[in-house]
């Protein structure tokens, strides 16, 4: 039965684990299922929403107007083109490569003042000269005059004539030899400063320039925006500071047009510069460009807005080479290609990193019902498995019961019927061993007749109180009569009993006739287990509210495990039995059941070799 329980209980354990881990596996696979399809529904979103940007900054490059209002932060709209100049929003790039129409200085306004200056070296003449030319409706006369004006105050050690100089030359409009009159002027004044050691005047004059580069005042090439840029930084004495998205632009603008032949009328191109991801929209021709650009900073700005804040953004080039994000190889990853007329990058959506740790609530819920479930079947086990133990120990204790009783009544029985048959026959020659056999026959009757009743009693106490005929009476009374009944039983063995505090009178509600078996029944354990010594105490007395009476003997004794269990019904001891001492298990299970029925308990203070004291505790009357 045992191997058929456990059979079935490994094959349904089996089947519940089995079940749950497929149950599990489907819902991983359910979910990752939906996670995919989530991130495939951010991705299309996201390249919508990117394309719906790009088609409005397109937009703007088709009305400059719409440029002056709503160009989003990060983008440059720019038109360049013979007398077309047209940066938007203002100094948003730091240099463009404008086509500058340069023109060449009047050289025959300043011939007069050279030949002064030069070769008679009269510095007052060449002066003179150089304010005249300086004085020409041309500005471009006027700021080739001022410059060599100021050279010839310089030559003259008057620096603020030459500063003054200087000052109308920065506020001119025109080129003197390609260079913005205004450079010229922050050029001169820079090297007026440092011959002159003004140091603080120089340093202010290098912020000046450099604010006045990152502004884009002037039209300028890379290298010449460079070559300032580290002419401003030396004056101001500290390190350049850029705006690098600025130049990412204004680099990526240069390439357009170092490249605008290569390529072609329409641009629509994402670029990877060292400051980030570039776009450039629009025309460029061999002599004009009409172009959007939108730097590093709009592109991220962009990637945040089309995709939650969870997922992660990378752009690549239709070449694959990455643009901005980080391009991690993940199977994970939903992409979405660039296309002519779509997105000018490819798009890559990544999952939250945390998706894959976190199990999903539907998840938990089933992991916890199958950790229930699993626990449920485990108790389920648990009390089956320890009711069939039972169910055993309860029917090999029936077993040995039914021998114990048998054995018991069968060496009465049988001595009783050898002395019938010998009474009968006549074969007991003399009155003395008539008289003997007689009192052997009344002794086994009355050990028949108590095994009979007590049989019959077990049965009834197991009713509980129904079966009490309660009365108040003086327990100390009863206990008294019983321990005369017993010391007489016992007295031909050679067994004595020794009863202390029954002098006193104890009012209890009793079954006095139940109270004198329980007594007896103590006692009778006392003298079969108790062979050395063979006087057996009883006391009676008070504790805490309760009528107390103790059997002690000074007897073999109870090991501590067993003394729990010797109670139950059918449970002899292992000394008792290996003894062979007669017995049926049913004794303390009587007491028990009977003290209990009064609403006591009973208890027993053991040790093996030393002796029991058996304690029944019977509620007293309130007194
Ligand atoms: P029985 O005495 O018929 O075996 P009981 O129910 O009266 O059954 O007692 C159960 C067991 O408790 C005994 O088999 C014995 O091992 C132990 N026992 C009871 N009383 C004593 C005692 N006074 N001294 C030692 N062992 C005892």
């Amino acid at each position: 039965m045992l191997a058929v329980f456990l059979g079935v209980a490994l094959v349904s354990a089996g089947a519940l684990g089995w079940l749950g881990w497929r149950l599990l596996q489907q819902d991983l696979a359910l979910e990752s299922q939906r996670r995919r399809d989530a991130l495939e529904q951010a991705a299309d979103r996201a390249a919508a929403t990117m394309q719906l940007a790009l088609a409005e900054l397109q937009g703007s490059l088709a009305s400059p107007a719409a440029a002056r209002t709503s160009l989003p932060a990060g983008v440059s709209r720019v038109s360049t083109g013979p007398g077309l100049a047209f940066v938007q929003p203002a100094g948003s790039i730091p240099y463009v490569p404008f086509p500058r129409a340069e023109r060449a200085e009047p050289l025959e306004a300043f011939a007069e003042g050279e030949r002064a200056e030069f070769a008679r070296s009269d510095l007052n003449a060449a002066a003179r000269e150089y304010a005249n030319a300086a004085a020409a409706a041309d500005p471009i006369a006027r700021a080739g005059g001022l410059a060599r004006l100021a050279r010839v105050q310089r030559k003259r050690r008057d620096a603020d004539a030459a500063l003054r100089a200087y000052a109308q030359l920065a506020s001119l409009d025109a080129d003197i030899g390609g260079i913005p009159a205004a450079l010229v002027a922050y050029a001169g004044r820079g090297s007026l400063f440092e011959e002159t050691g003004r140091t603080d005047e120089l340093r202010q004059e290098g912020a000046a320039l450099g604010r006045d580069l990152r502004q884009g005042r002037w039209r300028l090439t890379q290298s010449e925006y460079d070559f300032y840029s580290d002419q401003a930084s030396a004056w101001a004495g500290a390190k350049r500071v850029e705006d690098r998205h600025a130049l990412a632009r204004a680099e990526a603008l240069d390439w357009l047009w170092q490249n605008r032949a290569a390529v072609g009328a329409g641009v629509r191109r994402a670029m990877a510069l060292s400051a980030g991801p570039v776009l450039i929209l629009g025309q460029a021709s061999p002599d004009r460009m009409d172009v959007i650009v939108a730097g590093p900073d709009y592109i991220a700005a962009l990637c945040a807005r089309s995709l939650s804040a969870d997922l992660g953004c990378a752009l690549s080039d239709p070449e694959g080479r990455a643009l901005a994000g980080d391009l991690r190889g993940d199977r994970d990853v939903a992409v979405r290609a660039a296309s002519p007329n779509g997105l000018p990058w490819t798009l890559h959506v990544s999952p939250p990193a945390a998706a894959t740790a976190a199990p999903s609530p539907r998840r938990r819920l089933l992991i916890l019902s199958f950790i229930v479930v699993g626990l449920v079947l485990a108790a389920g086990w648990y009390f089956i498995l320890r009711a069939m133990s039972r169910e055993l120990r309860v029917s090999r204790l029936q077993s040995e019961f039914v021998a114990a009783v048998s054995h018991e009544f069968r060496s009465p029985l049988t001595s009783m019927s050898h002395i019938a048959e010998m009474l009968a026959t006549d074969r007991l020659s003399t009155e003395e061993l008539r008289k003997k056999s007689y009192d052997v026959l009344v002794r086994d009757t009355d050990r028949l007749q108590r095994l009979v009743e007590d049989l019959l009693d077990f049965g009834r106490f197991d009713a509980g109180v129904a079966a009490l005929r309660l009365e108040t009476l003086d327990v100390a009374a009863v206990v008294r009569a019983t321990v005369d009944d017993f010391r007489e039983h016992v007295a031909n063995q050679g067994y004595g009993v020794e009863l202390t505090g029954a002098d006193e009178a104890m009012m209890v509600r009793v079954d006095g006739e139940a109270i004198a078996r329980a007594i007896w029944n103590l006692l009778d354990n006392a003298v079969k287990y108790s062979r050395e010594c063979r006087t057996v105490w009883v006391e009676i007395g008070h504790e805490r509210g309760r009528v107390s009476i103790q059997v002690r003997d000074r007897g073999l004794g109870i090991p501590v495990h067993e003394q729990a269990e010797i109670f139950d019904r059918f449970v002899r001891g292992a000394e008792s039995t290996a003894r062979r001492i007669r017995g049926t298990g049913i004794g303390l299970a009587m007491v028990r059941q009977i003290v209990r029925a009064h609403g006591g308990d009973v208890r027993v203070a053991s040790e093996p070799g030393k002796g029991s004291t058996f304690t029944a505790m019977l509620p007293a009357l309130p007194s």
